[in-house]
């Protein structure tokens, strides 16, 4: 059996061929932004992590914020 697998070595794991270029982009994108640290409104640490789609929170006082999927809008 043949078994040829495109391999594109991009940040972009897991991800494949499924999608578009402009998906992946974008997703590239919002994985960017997800992995960026994060500073608590309220107590201000770096402890801010999101645990699930438009919910972060942070570890350290507790705090839980519901907001956007991929990034904070703190205004
Ligand atoms: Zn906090």
């Amino acid at each position: 059996m043949v078994s040829r697998k495109k391999h594109r070595s991009s940040s972009l794991k897991g991800l494949g061929i499924k999608f578009g270029a402009t998906v992946r982009k974008r997703y590239g994108m919002a994985y960017k932004t997800l992995k960026q640290k994060r500073r608590c409104p309220s107590c201000g640490s770096l402890k801010l992590r999101r645990i699930a789609l438009g919910i972060w929170h942070c570890e350290k006082c507790n705090y839980k914020i519901a907001s956007g999927a991929y990034e904070i809008s703190s205004k």
